[in-house]
C-alpha cells in the first residue's frame, strides 16, 4: 500500500464550496488536501458554465463562473491547499475517533482527521458512445480521459468528438502518437477557434488525419483493439486501424462512490444537521449541492455559509483542548497574519 498522505481535513470536491471550505478551515488553522475527479478546479462553474455570468454572489454584482473560481483561488492562496486532480475518491474507512483512511481510484491513500464531502451532484462521468461491445475494451484500449500521456506514445490513436476535450487531446497527443486520427460526425467543431485552426493546420500538413463519420463497431479480441469501423453521413463505410480509441462525448453527473461511504442518503443527497452540516458519521461533513436539510437551496452562497459553520465544529475535533474565540477578519490581527495582509 502507498504511504498515506496525512492531513487535518480531506475535502472531496474542488467546486466553489470545497474551495471556500479551505478558507474557513484555514482561518482556524486547519490544513486541507482536496481531491477532484475533474482535470480542473471549480466543479460545475469550471466544467458546465465557465463563461456564464453569476449575479447572486453577495457583494459581487457580476462575475463569470470562471472569474469566481479564480477569485476563490486567490482568496485561499495563503492556506496553501494541496490539490489532487483527475482522481476519484473511492473508499472511506473509519480508523480512529475520528480518523479516516481514504483511497482514490489511482491508489493514493490519505489519512485525514476529518472529511468534508463537497461533491456537488456527484462525480462527472464520461458519456459512453453507442458503439456495440465497447465495454469489452474500456480501460484496456478505450479511454475516456488521459491520465498519463506517455501511455499513448507510439500508438495509433483514434480520437472521437468535436468539442474542446477532443481537440485539446488531438493537439497534445499528435506529437507522441505513431499516427493520430480525429473523427467527428460533421466538419464543424464546438471547440475554441484557435484549437480548430491548429488542428486544421496539422491535417493540412498531413501530421494527423481528419475523418467524418461515426464509429459503428470495434474489431479486436481480449480487450485489445485492432480497428474501428465507421460510417459517414453520406458515402461508404470505412475502417481505421488503431490501438486506442479516445471518445470525448461530454460528461454527465452521477452520484458515484459517494453512495458506498456508509453515509445516510435521501434521494441521492446527504442529510446533515444545520448547526454544523455534519453527516450521520461524526467527523464527516457535507456542504454544497450534495447535502440536504429543510429549506436547502442549491446556491453557491448557501454552500459558503455551510462551510463557515462546518469549520467551527471541525475546530473542536482537531483542537479538542483549545477554546475557539470568534473573531472578525477586519479587526483580528491574528487572522490578518494568517491571511498575509499584515
Ligand atoms: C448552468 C448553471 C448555472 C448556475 N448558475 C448559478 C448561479 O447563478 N448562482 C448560484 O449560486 N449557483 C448557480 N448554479 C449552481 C452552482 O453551480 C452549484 O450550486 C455549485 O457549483 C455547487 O458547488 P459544490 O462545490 O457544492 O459542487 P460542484 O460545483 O458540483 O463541485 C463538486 C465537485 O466534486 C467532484 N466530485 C464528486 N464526487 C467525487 C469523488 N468521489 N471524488 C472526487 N471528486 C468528486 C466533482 O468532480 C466536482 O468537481 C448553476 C449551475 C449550473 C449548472
Amino acid at each position: 500500500m502507498n504511504e498515506p498522505i496525512k492531513t487535518d481535513v480531506l475535502i472531496i470536491g474542488a467546486g466553489p464550496c470545497g474551495l471556500f471550505a479551505v478558507f474557513e478551515l484555514g482561518l482556524l488553522e486547519m490544513k486541507c488536501h482536496l481531491v477532484d475527479i475533474l482535470d480542473k478546479i471549480g466543479g460545475q462553474c469550471a466544467e458546465l458554465y465557465p463563461e456564464k455570468p453569476i449575479y447572486d454572489i453577495p457583494g459581487v454584482p457580476f462575475i463569470t463562473a470562471h472569474g469566481l473560481v479564480d477569485a476563490l483561488m486567490a482568496q485561499i492562496k495563503p492556506f496553501a491547499p494541496v490539490f489532487h486532480l483527475q482522481e476519484m475518491v473511492e473508499t472511506i474507512e473509519k480508523v480512529g475517533d475520528p480518523l479516516f483512511r481514504v483511497t482514490t481510484d489511482l491508489g493514493k491513500v490519505f489519512e485525514a482527521k476529518l472529511i468534508v464531502v463537497a461533491a456537488g451532484g456527484g462525480s462527472f462521468q464520461p458519456k459512453r458512445p453507442p458503439v456495440p461491445g465497447i465495454e469489452a475494451y474500456e480501460g484496456t484500449s478505450v479511454f475516456y480521459a488521459v491520465r498519463k500521456m506517455e501511455q499513448f506514445r507510439d500508438k495509433r490513436l483514434l480520437i472521437v468528438g468535436g468539442g474542446d476535450s477532443a481537440l485539446d487531446w488531438t493537439l497534445n497527443l499528435a506529437p507522441i502518437a505513431r499516427r493520430l486520427t480525429l473523427m467527428h460526425r460533421r466538419d464543424q467543431f464546438r471547440a475554441a477557434p484557435d484549437s480548430v485552426n491548429k488542428m486544421r493546420a496539422l491535417v493540412a500538413d498531413r501530421t494527423i488525419d481528419l475523418k467524418l463519420g461515426q464509429v459503428t463497431g470495434l474489431e479486436g479480441e481480449g480487450g485489445v483493439l485492432r480497428a474501428a469501423n465507421a460510417k459517414p453521413d453520406k458515402g461508404e463505410p470505412y475502417r481505421i486501424e488503431c490501438d486506442n480509441m479516445l471518445p470525448f462525448f461530454g460528461l454527465t453527473m452521477k452520484l458515484g462512490p459517494v453512495a458506498n461511504w456508509g453515509l445516510n442518503l435521501a434521494e441521492d443527497l446527504i442529510p446533515v444537521d444545520t448547526a454544523a452540516f455534519e453527516t450521520n458519521v461524526p467527523g464527516i461533513f457535507a456542504i454544497g449541492d450534495i447535502n440536504s436539510y429543510p429549506g436547502k437551496l442549491k446556491l453557491i452562497l448557501c454552500g459558503f455559509h455551510e462551510a463557515a459553520l462546518m469549520a467551527q465544529k471541525a475546530y473542536h475535533y482537531i483542537f479538542p483542548d483549545k477554546r475557539l474565540v470568534f473573531q472578525y477578519t477586519t479587526s483580528s490581527t491574528s487572522l490578518q497574519k494568517k491571511l498575509g495582509v499584515m
